[in-house]
C-alpha cells in the first residue's frame, strides 16, 4: 500500500547497501521525453537530514485533562507531516476550543504547531507558541514537502478508529492546501511518476484523485510499470516562513522557551494547551512508541525546466525553486540528526544512474 511508502523502505535499505538497480531501458524516439535532471557531485548545493516522528499504529489526536487545563495531543505523524498538518489540527482544534473560553497556547513550531494556531485564530481564540525552536530549525523545514501520506503508519498496527481518524485529517488537509496554491506559500501542483510493479498500487483510486497506469510509450522511465498521479508540493522552507508571518499577523505571540516536564506546561496561564512537539513528545510525555526516522536529502541546483516528480526504487526526485530534492532514506531509530557523507554520495549515484538511463530521445 502506498501510504506506507514500502518502496522506499526497500530502496532506503538498497541505497544503504549501495545496489539500486534502474533496469536497462533502450533509448528510443516513440515515447514523452521530460527534462532529465543534471545529477552530479558538483551540482550539490546543500545536504540535510531530520528525524521523522513516526509510531507504528499512528498519530495522536487525543485530549486528556493536566492538572486544571485541557491538554490536546498533535503529535506522531511520521513522513507525512505536512500532507497532513491542516486536517490532523483541524481534529485538534475541533476537540479543544469546543465548550472552551479564553486565550490558547500551543507548544511547537513546526507545520503542526503553525496549522493549529492559525485554526486557533481563525475560531477566534486569542494564541501564544510556547517553542523550543522556530522555523527554520525544525523538522518540518526538512521535509521534501510532497502531498501525500507516505510512511503514517504500520498496515499491522493501525486500529479502524486511526484509519477513521487518518482519512478525516487527509480530506481536509487535501481541500485546504488546494486553496493555498501559488508563490504565498510556494505551494503548486505537479505530475508525479511512480515506479511500480504492482497493479495493487492502483487500489489507492480515490487518492489522489487524479492517478493512472501509463504505457512504454507514455513514459521515459527505464522501468516497464509506471503509475501517474497530480499533487501538490510544498516548498517547506516558504510555505512555514509564510505561516509565521500569518499567526503574528493575525496578533499571535511566539515565545521561544523549551518544556522539561508536562508540570512546567501545567503552569502556563493558559486555560487550554495544544502540544504539537513532534518527535519531543517522546521525551516530555513519555510516548516510548515514538521513533525517529531518518532521512538525508541531497539537493542540488534548481532546474526550473523540470516540472515533474519521480519516485522508485533509485529514491525520490522533488523539484522545487530553492532546489532539485533528491531523497532518501528511511532509517529507523536513527537518532544523528546530520547527512552522512558516504549515503549522500550513494544517494547521488543512484539518481545519476537513473536519470542516465532515460530511453527517450528528445
Ligand atoms: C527527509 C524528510 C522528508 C520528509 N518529506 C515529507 C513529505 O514529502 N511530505 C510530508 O507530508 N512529510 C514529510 N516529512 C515528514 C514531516 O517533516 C514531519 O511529519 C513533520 O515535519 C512533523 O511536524 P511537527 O510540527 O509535528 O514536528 P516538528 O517540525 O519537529 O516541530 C516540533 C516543534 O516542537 C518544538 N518542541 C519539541 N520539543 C519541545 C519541548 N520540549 N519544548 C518546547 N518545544 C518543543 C520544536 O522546537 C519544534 O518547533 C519528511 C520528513 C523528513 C525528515
Amino acid at each position: 500500500m502506498l501510504l506506507d511508502r514500502r518502496t522506499f523502505t526497500a530502496a532506503s535499505a538498497a541505497l544503504l547497501a549501495g545496489c539500486t538497480t534502474v533496469g536497462t531501458g533502450r533509448r528510443y524516439a516513440g515515447c514523452t521525453p521530460l527534462p532529465p535532471v543534471k545529477v552530479d557531485q558538483s551540482r550539490v548545493i546543500r545536504t540535510v537530514a531530520g528525524l521523522r516522528p513516526y509510531r507504528r499504529s499512528g498519530f495522536v489526536v487525543r485530549r486528556e485533562q493536566l492538572g486544571e487545563k485541557a491538554l490536546v495531543h498533535n503529535y506522531g505523524h511520521g513522513g507525512g507531516g505536512i500532507t497532513l498538518s491542516w486536517g490532523s489540527s483541524k481534529l485538534a482544534a475541533e476537540l479543544g476550543l469546543s465548550g472552551h473560553s479564553g486565550p490558547v497556547a500551543v507548544i511547537g513550531a513546526g507545520v503542526m504547531g503553525l496549522s493549529t494556531a492559525r485554526l486557533v485564530q481563525e475560531a477566534g481564540f486569542p494564541v501564544t507558541i510556547y517553542t523550543a525552536a522556530l522555523p527554520p530549525d525544525t523538522t518540518s523545514n526538512i521535509a521534501g514537502g510532497q502531498f501525500h501520506p507516505a510512511y503514517v503508519f504500520s498496515d499491522d498496527a493501525v486500529t479502524p478508529e486511526l484509519m477513521a481518524q487518518f482519512t478525516r485529517a487527509l480530506d481536509y488537509s487535501w481541500r485546504r492546501f488546494q486553496i493555498m496554491v501559488g508563490d504565498d506559500y510556494g505551494v503548486r501542483w505537479l505530475p508525479t511518476y511512480v515506479e511500480t510493479d504492482s497493479p495493487e498500487e492502483k487500489a489507492i483510486e480515490t487518492f489522489p484523485p487524479i492517478n493512472r497506469m501509463l504505457t512504454a510509450a507514455e513514459h521515459p522511465f527505464p522501468w516497464k510499470s509506471t503509475l501517474r498521479y497530480d499533487t501538490m508540493y510544498v516548498e517547506t522552507g516558504r510555505y512555514l516562513r509564510q505561516m509565521e508571518r500569518d499567526v503574528r499577523l493575525a496578533g499571535g505571540r511566539i515565545e521561544v522557551r523549551r518544556f522539561a516536564t508536562p508540570a512546567d506546561i501545567a503552569s502556563l496561564p493558559e486555560g487550554l494547551v495544544f502540544n504539537c512537539t513532534g518527535l519531543g513528545s517522546r521525551e516530555l510525555f513519555g510516548d516510548s512508541d515514538l521513533v525517529p526516522v531518518r532521512g538525508q536529502l541531497a539537493i542540488l541546483e534548481p532546474q526550473p525546466e523540470v516540472r515533474y516528480a519521480a519516485l522508485g526504487d533509485f529514491g525520490y526526485m522533488f523539484p522545487r525553486a530553492d532546489g532539485i530534492l533528491l531523497g532518501g532514506t528511511f532509517e529507523r531509530g536513527e537518532w544523528d540528526p546530520t547527512p552522512q557523507p558516504a549515503d549522500i554520495a550513494r544517494i547521488v549515484a543512484s539518481q545519476k544512474r537513473f536519470f542516465d538511463a532515460f530511453r527517450c530521445t528528445a
